[in-house]
């Protein structure tokens, strides 16, 4: 009797682990499976983990809707933060399925993770405080203290090309220079106009800073993939492209950039190969 009770447990257990290895592998898209997604935690207007919880942005909108036609419901998806110095390792690691955060589309990037898209272009600038006068142009920044990210296109751009005598400070987060920017210990932040347009524009940053406007570079967004997933990279570019012609994406824009005045760039073409 109590031999029976006891394999009749053990049958319990093997039939809820099955099932929980049946469950938890997540690539097929139907049957309450789960999806995970990189995207930004603390960049207002292109992905943002709010106070109360919830995820917000231009980013958010764009990966919710590429996972939708994958086969996924919003409450299927688990967000994953990604930092920009992450990403690379995150995909190649299998812990996220796609990433969409503000992830500009280059060759040395190429060399690791592979591309769907692109789906947005913005051009790095500057945040300066609102008094800031001596800052004019890129070359400017080479006698000043300049914050931007490990990992980076914005902060690459500075060493190589745009100011390479600059002190360049690198953090985890821009919203960690915001700080220095407010405190006077940097000059300047440099990254994409869409993500410091989102910074300017939040109430506790009202009437702070200022953007120099000075599109020094251009920055393709893609979503970022696997290497080699040419099957998951053929059906972002489908959803991507079906999101611009269905008018998703001109929506997600004026929902998301709307707020800070940002004025998005045409969509650009999806390349295809
Ligand atoms: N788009 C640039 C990049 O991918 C800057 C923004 C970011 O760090 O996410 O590096």
């Amino acid at each position: 009797m109590k031999l029976r009770k006891v394999s009749a447990a053990i049958a319990t257990v093997l039939t809820l682990s099955l099932a929980a290895t049946a469950c938890g592998d997540g690539d097929s898209g139907s049957g309450g499976k789960k999806i995970t997604v990189g995207i930004k935690f603390d960049q207002p207007g292109i992905g943002l983990k709010t106070q109360d919880g919830k995820y917000t942005g231009f980013d958010v909108d764009v990966a919710t809707y590429v996972a939708k036609e994958l086969g996924y419901e919003a409450k299927d998806i688990e967000w994953k933060q990604s930092p920009s110095a992450q990403r690379e390792t995150m995909l190649a690691n299998g812990d996220v399925k796609f990433i969409a955060a503000s992830y500009s589309i280059t060759d040395k990037r190429k060399e690791k993770v592979d591309f769907a898209g692109p789906y947005f272009l913005a051009h790095q600038d500057l945040l300066v405080r609102k008094d800031e006068t001596g800052i004019a142009q890129g070359t400017d920044l080479n006698s000043k203290k300049l914050c931007s990210v490990t990992g980076s296109t914005s902060a690459q751009n500075v060493k190589d090309k745009i100011a390479p005598k600059a002190d360049l400070q690198p953090l985890g987060g821009y919203s960690e220079c915001l700080t220095g920017l407010e405190n006077k210990s940097v000059d300047a932040l440099t990254t994409d106009d869409a993500i410091l347009a989102g910074y300017a524009s939040q109430k506790e940053h009202e009437g702070k800073f200022k953007l120099a406007g000075l599109k020094l570079s251009d920055e393709k967004y893609g979503i970022g993939i696997k290497k080699g997933d040419s099957d998951l990279k053929g059906k972002i570019n489908k959803a991507l492209e079906k999101m611009k012609s269905d008018g998703s994406w001109d929506k997600f824009v004026a929902a998301n950039f709307g707020p800070s005045g940002y004025k998005a760039e045409n969509a650009p073409a999806i390349d295809a190969s």
